[in-house]
């Protein structure tokens, strides 16, 4: 089955381990376990983490720089995509899509020049906070955010984006924040990994209201495979994702649910280890009564028309 997958950290991954590749490693996402988990494409985040630099636009050139290398030396498997038409194109040549995204907005350290700059370098994603205020708004971390909104620079980034075709990304933000992004936004947005909080109370994943906004204006929530933000158990559950999918589904629709594994970002849930292990969630979902054309849908065909809707 074809998959999209719209989140994982295997960059910031690289960064930290200089001497692994993208081509094959230890990790949860290399070439060749995309390779055999259906991909057509994978988005991958440059994560900055702001406890670590001061400089967080000279980070995330440093890591634009070892997206662009891996994706040039694994030309065989993957090509870059920054567009729907690109998607489409290296699908019918063979090939997996790699999209280009950046998991904390401060990255733009306020300026919009930055993110000019960061659409002509290829970003197509941009997950507006991590787990800390910055120049665009507030993090959902711990809750005590929640109240907090989007700065006056946030407001123009989302307007911005917009304008560049860049798809606006609210996972981590703070509630507040997901609203004045449903007020700003002319274009759906995305949850790109986050879950239901009515299945599991954590700041991180959505309220029952907020999955509607999502459906109602044709954005998507990508499910997250993190233990914290499925459930309460030691290790991530496969019945856990099935949970969540159920719940959001009902609430949302069908046509609001894609995956946002945050491999390579999370502790790996021994019964998905890995990229390639996708087929269990497959298998898991047609035993809890879901057709193949829903499957489809939650794997690869809501995420194709959500790009369509926001790329093109
Ligand atoms: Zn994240």
């Amino acid at each position: 089955m074809n998959l999209v997958d719209f989140h994982c950290d295997t960059i910031y991954k690289l960064r930290k381990a200089p001497d692994q590749r993208l081509s094959k490693n230890s990790f949860s996402v290399d070439a060749e376990k995309l390779k055999n988990s259906g991909s057509i494409a994978q988005f991958f985040a440059l994560y900055i983490d702001l406890a670590e630099t001061k400089d967080p636009f000279d980070e995330f050139i440093r890591m634009e720089e070892i997206f662009r290398r891996e994706i040039a030396a694994n030309s065989d498997v993957l090509r870059f995509s920054g567009s729907f038409g690109e998607l489409l194109e290296n699908q019918r040549n063979g090939f997996i899509s790699s999209f280009l995204t950046v998991e904390e907005g401060a990255a733009l350290e306020g300026s919009i020049k930055n993110l000019v700059e960061l659409h002509r370098l290829g970003v197509r994603l941009i997950t507006l906070t991590w787990n800390y205020p910055n120049c665009i708004g507030y993090p959902a971390f711990e809750g005590k955010y929640m109240d907090m909104g989007l700065t006056d620079f946030g407001c123009e980034v989302v307007q911005a984006m917009n304008h560049y075709k860049m798809i606006v990304d609210v996972s981590h933000l703070s509630d507040r924040g997901f609203y004045d992004v449903s007020e700003v936004s002319r274009k759906p947005f995305m949850a790109s990994h986050s879950n239901a909080r009515s299945v599991t109370n954590t700041p991180r994943n959505l309220t029952d209201d907020m999955i509607r906004v999502l459906g109602n204006k044709g954005g998507l929530v990508g499910i997250n495979f993190e233990k914290t933000f499925l459930g309460n158990s030691e290790q991530g559950k496969i019945s856990e994702i099935v949970r969540h999918i159920d719940h959001i589904r009902n609430v949302g629709g069908i046509e609001v649910l894609a995956i946002g594994s945050d491999f390579d970002g999370i502790d790996t849930p021994p019964e998905i280890s890995d990229i390639s292990q996708m087929g269990k969630l497959l298998r898991a979902l047609e035993d809890n009564g879901y057709r193949q054309d829903e499957i489809e849908k939650i794997f690869c065909r809501n995420g194709l028309r959500f790009i369509k809707d926001t790329m093109s």
